[in-house]
């Protein structure tokens, strides 16, 4: 896999294409490609034996133009400073392409939280928020799950701030558990939005998602809960992975049977349904209809694109294709939907979650789920419409061509100061 591509640089070669494509002047493109500030912070924690570590931790807040930033907190060893900034550009434009209005932010700790207990890691998540108090707020920056964090880390994040501001302000962050201000639909959205844009992209092709065969890498939050709405549309799930290698089965996997399995035993890997064991590399160029990399950056990159035979890619992860990968399947005429639009259901229902607590008024899940689908199905089309009528190269370039139209209209009319 192309780990030594860098997230940032590859953020900044899609803005770059997509600026090719419109009229933007070189100072507002530089504004476009850099987050406009980032906390680096390093966290002294008690271990549960007495001792100290010291954990380094970022916030990148990186475009406020069209509201407050708005972006995830991720958990893992491969967190770093360029990982957060291009992680926080693309919530800028996601929340852009999704037309909802919020700007872009992202946060995470260098961490591997498997190898902590979870004491340790409710203090090392309390020290965290504690450092970004002065900086979040529900009309300044509203952090969210990503990898590896949850509603126990929202609710921790949450309670934390309330106490040191003396008040009331569940907006302040989203994903957190329904009895602390959580909205329903909020776990399964990414999932959700994942699978209506698949689901429109074969429409586009005059197919349906039903007749399609899918493969899924990644088994978190996102992945097991595409497998599992892609399998209600009637679709067949071939094969699913996660960090430990993947399963195989001509006949289907059962969705929620391996998400149990995983609970139980760590991995999907050894799950006593699957006709074989696979790697991901090797789940990543089956003969399926519809992939869904569900995983971390850089899944696939120039080679494996090569290997690639599915004609729909619908990203519920951040940054899976590399620029060169993404080269690659437009070669090949692969339909890609990108994580901008593709995985934006989180950060949509975030927004109802923060509409939610602002009005203290909590809606049912038909309801919204019924709002996250007019969203997610007006933004396709918006894209379709625009990389026909511009004649785009990609439905990604489509994206940003669409979203930095959004930001720099917000910030003429905002214009600079000082
Ligand atoms: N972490 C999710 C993302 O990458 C959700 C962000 C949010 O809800 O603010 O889109």
């Amino acid at each position: 896999m192309g780990d030594s591509v860098n997230p940032f640089e590859s953020f900044q070669e899609q803005v770059d294409e997509a600026a090719e494509h419109i009229e933007v002047d070189e100072g507002m493109l530089e504004r476009l490609k850099n987050p406009e500030r980032i906390l680096e912070t390093n966290l002294s924690v008690e271990m549960d034996d007495g001792s100290i570590e010291v954990f380094r931790a970022y916030r990148s807040q990186f475009n406020g133009d069209r509201g407050p930033y708005k972006g995830g907190i991720r958990y893992h060893p491969n967190v770093s400073r360029d990982e957060v900034k291009a992680l926080s550009g693309w919530m800028a434009y996601k929340t852009a392409t999704a037309g909802i209005p919020l700007g872009g932010g992202k946060g995470g700790i260098v961490i591997d939280p498997a190898e902590y207990s979870e004491s340790e890691l409710e203090r090392i998540t309390r020290a965290f928020a504690e450092e970004l108090t002065p900086l979040i707020g529900e009309d300044r920056d509203i952090p969210a799950p990503d990898v590896n964090t949850g509603q126990r880390e929202m609710n921790w994040i949450k309670d934390t701030y309330e106490t040191l501001e003396n008040t009331t302000e569940p907006g302040v962050i989203t994903g957190k558990d329904i009895s602390s201000g959580g909205s329903e639909g909020r776990v399964e959205a990414t999932g959700r939005s994942t699978v209506i844009a698949a689901r429109e992209a074969f429409d586009y092709l005059g197919r349906d998602i039903s007749d399609a065969t899918v493969a899924v890498q990644g088994y978190g939050n996102a992945g097991w809960i595409s497998a599992k709405l892609a399998e209600e549309l009637g679709a067949d799930v071939v094969a699913v992975s996660d960090s430990s290698g993947g399963i195989y089965s001509e006949d289907g996997i059962d969705a929620v049977d391996a998400k149990r399995h995983k609970r139980e035993t760590g991995s999907v890997v050894e799950y006593p349904d699957a006709d074989e064991e696979i790697t991901n590399d090797e789940l990543l160029q089956l003969d399926v209809d519809l992939l869904i990399p569900a995983a971390l950056e850089n899944a696939i990159d120039e080679e494996i694109a090569r290997g690639v035979q599915a004609d729909v890619i619908s990203e519920a992860a951040n940054g899976p294709i590399t620029p060169a990968g993404d080269d690659v399947l437009e070669d090949e005429d692969v339909l890609v939907v990108p994580d901008i639009l593709a995985n934006a259901g989180g950060v949509t229902v975030s927004y109802f979650e923060w509409v939610q607590n602002r009005q203290r008024f909590y809606w049912d899940e038909g309801r919204v789920n019924d709002e996250l689908e007019e969203i997610m199905v007006d933004q396709f089309d918006t894209l379709v419409d625009a990389y026909e009528e511009h004649d785009l190269p990609s439905m990604r370039v489509a994206a940003y061509v669409v979203a930095i139209d959004r930001v720099v209209e917000a910030a003429e009319q905002a214009d600079v100061w000082p």
